[in-house]
C-alpha cells in the first residue's frame, strides 16, 4: 500500500540552498519511495534563543511503501551524510533537518517519532510550502493547514 507523506526541509549552514537541493536528489534515491513534488524555497528568519543564520525551508510530497520508522531512519541517515561536515568542533551544528510533517492520517506517539510534527502548526516556514503543496491539506484531526496559516504571523519569511 503507497502512503502519501509530507517532509519538512530546513538548512541554515554551509550553503544552506545547495544543502536542501543535495537532500532532495538523496530522497529521490529512498527504496519503495516516490518523490512527487518540491515546494518552492523559501527563506526565514531563525526562531528560538540566541543568533543563528536564516534559513532556507521547504516541503515535499512523497509516496513511500515503508513503515514510517523505516522512512525516519532513510531520513536520518541522509541527515548524517549531510549534517556533520565541518568536524568535532561542530557537531551541533545542523547543516540539515528532515521532519516527517505528515504521514497518510496516522497519529504516532513514540519516543523516535511524533506524527503530525508537534511543532509544525506554529511554524509559517512549515505552513507556507505546505500549502504550496496542497491548498487543500488536512491534518488527522480535521484542522486545514489554510485556516492554521492565516492564524500565523507571515513576518520572517521570504520567496527565493
Ligand atoms: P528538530 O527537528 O525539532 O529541530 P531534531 O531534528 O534534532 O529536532 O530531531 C530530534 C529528534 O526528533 C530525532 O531524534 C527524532 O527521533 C525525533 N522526532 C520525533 N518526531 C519526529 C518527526 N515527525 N520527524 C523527524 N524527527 C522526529
Ligand atoms: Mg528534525
Amino acid at each position: 500500500m503507497t502512503q502519501q507523506v509530507y517532509i519538512g526541509l530546513g538548512s541554515n549552514l554551509q550553503h544552506p540552498l545547495q544543502q536542501l537541493q543535495r537532500a532532495v536528489d538523496r530522497i529521490r534515491q529512498i527504496p519503495q519511495t516516490t518523490l512527487v513534488a518540491v515546494s518552492p524555497f523559501y527563506g526565514s528568519t531563525a526562531v528560538g534563543p540566541g543568533e543563528q543564520p536564516d534559513y532556507v525551508n521547504a516541503a515535499a510530497l512523497l509516496e513511500t511503501r515503508l513503515q514510517p520508522h523505516a522512512l525516519l531512519d532513510q531520513l536520518q541517515a541522509i541527515e548524517r551524510e549531510q549534517g556533520r561536515a565541518r568536524g568535532p568542533q561542530q557537531w551541533v551544528a545542523r547543516t540539515l533537518d528532515l521532519d516527517v510533517l505528515l504521514f497518510d492520517n496516522k497519529q504516532i506517539e513514540t519516543e523516535r517519532l511524533q506524527i503530525p510534527h508537534p511543532r509544525m502548526t506554529e511554524r509559517n516556514f512549515v505552513l507556507q510550502p505546505l500549502l504550496d503543496l496542497n491548498p487543500d491539506l488536512a491534518l488527522p484531526d480535521g484542522r486545514r493547514v489554510q485556516d492554521l496559516m492565516a492564524m500565523l504571523d507571515h513576518q520572517g519569511l521570504w520567496p527565493l
